[in-house]
């Protein structure tokens, strides 16, 4: 087995993985201090060389040291507190679901998985590292054999200490752009943009960061350190600190340097925005002025249609499918046959048990006020003492995952994974231009309607956020979250145009650039931080699609094929899409390779079949869903 390294064509193929499963999201919890309140964290003092302990496991560990680092790594070593462990202590448990992540500073230690002991430890150490992103379920058992002692990190303090530390940076950024006299007429809403196009530059003493007369093409912020300006014939003019910008003008035009800014020990660091991505950005403008940042369409609720349908009006012909909250039957009305449906009943006590009535309410909201082509229509909603039911229009060519499978070689061609990508395309069109993210993409949630167009469905974890907003909760499936999730570091629409280039990988591929044989997800992980740089892509997916996928898995989001002014447009001018009719296609007139032959409105044929649910749920009746 041959494996390509970077930009290699040979003769390339993956490396085996167990077959595919359906994917389960990580079920969304809500991360504290996403307000940026409360900034308060916690400080254990411990000893210089409790401290050295915790920094060094941190650094040794493959994932931590990816998301934990700098000043963040102070504060999760201020926050760690110790926990003396008594010999046969279990200190987590497989299955259960964990909030702490641990570092073994003394004792001997088992892992256990299904009670049998499968390794030893008595090394300084991280483990349950994966419960700092989420309520991940353990996946062994870890028990002292001696007595021994931890250090602790709570979720909570590792969130608040994340979350806080982007929040404030990005604060701190805003502040050095409105308080620039000539920067701040563009409007905070562009600079909040121009905000996330900075890049951090360090420059050793001594650098002349611009010289003067050079033709300038690059905006500067100080953000730590100073700078001496000098200018020929006068010498010395200024200091620059943090805070100051300098080199503004190259954003507007390609103009000469009016002085030499030289970097002062023990060196400088600087945020640095290109002439280039400002013009991509925000266009040529050429004099500061007020910007005006994308507005975004109107999101009315969609026109109501089958409001009169009553549930007693529906009779079952078949399940179509099992998700995570419950089952999605085919429907009939009684009385009108040609009224067929899909209807989908969420069981209520697991929806409050696992706290997603608020994901729930947005699939509902969110869902019922799209009508695109290519999303699933859902028209209304229903509940009772035990269920919440959606009822949706029917998609019968079953969903994009099982096709996928079928296929001979596991993977679609070239041709038909350009067609699956527009629709979904034209869906975040939709969808983005409304202010709605929509976090979950993969084939799973991908319907075939009977004119053999793909449909997006599953709302669970689309949000609308403001035109500038970002969110913080880890939403999505592992294989397709974008890098700023890992990290918690705030996310918007970009994460969508990353998951976008995972899944067009996937679809010419078989599988994400992502995906890896580890059950927790932390390989996973860990291969997102490093980024599609380093993914080997097989010989058969062309240099276009290469192309594509790389420009829209870009590890920095505002970098991301999409995020530029043209937006979205930008992905479907690439010249992997080239030739590609957008206008017939947007209205349905384009042949799909995917049409189903389907016999009757009612006809299952493209459904596994599913045994019937015995499972009766107690009654809840808290009253949460008043509105469904
Ligand atoms: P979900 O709970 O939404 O993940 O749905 C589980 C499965 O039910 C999906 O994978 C589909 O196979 C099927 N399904 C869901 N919604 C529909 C629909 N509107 N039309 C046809 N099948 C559906």
């Amino acid at each position: 087995m041959r494996i390509c390294g970077k930009k290699s064509s040979g003769n390339v193929t993956l490396p085996k993985l167990p077959a595919p499963q359906r994917r389960s999201a990580i079920v969304p919890f809500p991360v504290p201090h996403d307000d940026g309140s409360n900034s308060e964290l916690p400080i254990n003092s411990k000893e210089e060389s409790d401290e050295d302990l915790i920094r060094e496991a941190i650094e040794r560990n493959d994932f931590l040291n990816k998301i934990i680092s700098g000043k963040r790594l102070d504060d999760v070593i201020n926050a760690m507190y110790n926990k003396e462990i008594s010999a046969k202590d279990t200190v987590i448990k497989q299955g259960e679901k964990g909030s702490h992540m641990y570092i073994s500073a003394k004792g001997t230690y088992q892992i256990l998985i299904k009670n049998k002991v499968v390794n030893e430890f008595s090394d300084v150490r991280v483990f349950g590292e994966l419960a700092l992103l989420y309520n991940a379920k353990r996946l062994a058992t870890i028990k002292a054999l001696t007595p021994g002692r931890v250090w602790v990190l709570d979720r909570n303090v590792y969130q608040q200490i994340t979350v806080g530390y982007n929040i404030k940076k990005q604060d701190e950024i805003m502040q050095f752009l409105m308080n620039n006299e000539r920067l701040k007429v563009v409007g905070k809403e562009a600079l909040q943009e121009v905000s996330g196009l900075l890049k951090s530059e360090f420059f050793k003493a001594g650098t002349q960061i611009v010289r003067q007369g050079d033709k300038g093409n690059k905006f500067y912020i100080i953000s730590a350190g100073t700078v001496t300006i000098t200018k020929d014939g006068e010498g010395v003019v200024g200091v620059y600190k943090k805070g100051d910008c300098f080199g503004e003008l190259a954003l507007l035009k390609e103009d000469c340097r009016q002085a030499t800014v030289t970097a002062d020990a023990p060196g400088v660091e600087c945020l640095t925005l290109t002439r280039k991505q400002f013009v991509d950005h925000f266009g040529d403008i050429k004099e500061w002025e007020y910007i005006n940042v994308r507005p975004q369409d109107s999101f009315k609720d969609g026109v109501t249609e089958h409001e009169d349908i009553d549930l007693r009006d529906l009779k079952i012909i078949k399940t179509l499918g099992v998700g995570g909250f419950g089952r999605v039957e085919l429907v009939q009305h009684k009385k009108k046959s040609d009224l067929v449906f899909a209807l989908k009943y969420l069981k209520k006590i697991d929806i409050v048990m696992q706290h997603q009535q608020e994901h729930v309410y947005n699939e509902k909201n969110i869902q019922m006020a799209c009508k695109s082509p290519f999303i699933v229509r859902l028209y209304r909603t229903y509940k009772d003492n035990k269920y919440i039911y959606l009822l949706m229009e029917s998609c019968l060519g079953g969903d994009l995952w099982s096709l996928l499978q079928k296929q001979k070689l596991r993977r679609f061609d070239e041709k038909e994974a350009r067609f699956i990508a527009a629709c979904v395309l034209e869906s975040f069109d939709y969808l983005h231009s409304r202010g709605i993210i929509y976090r979950d993409l993969k084939p799973e949630n991908l319907l075939i309607a009977a004119n053999g167009y793909i449909k997006l469905t599953d709302f669970g974890f689309a949000k609308k956020i403001s035109s500038r907003g970002k969110t913080f909760t880890f939403a999505g499936t592992p294989e397709y979250v974008a890098p700023e999730i890992v990290l918690n570091r705030g996310h918007d629409r970009s994460v969508d145009y990353w998951a976008f280039g995972a899944f067009i990988f996937e679809l010419l591929t078989g599988r994400t650039p992502f995906r890896t044989d580890d059950s927790s997800h932390m390989k996973t992980y860990n291969k997102i931080l490093s980024g599609i740089d380093n993914v080997p892509f097989p010989s058969y997916v062309n240099l276009k699609a290469r192309h594509i996928v790389e420009k829209l898995c870009r590890p920095v989001p505002s970098e991301r094929l999409g995020m530029q002014k043209p937006g979205i447009k930008s992905i479907k001018d690439h010249k992997w899409f080239l030739g590609f009719d957008w206008l017939k296609f947007a209205k349905c007139e384009m042949p799909s390779p995917f049409k189903p032959k389907l016999k009757s409105p009612i006809d299952t044929q493209y459904f596994d079949p599913f045994k019937k649910d015995n499972d009766i749920p107690p009654d809840e009746l808290s009253g949460w869903d008043t509105q469904f």
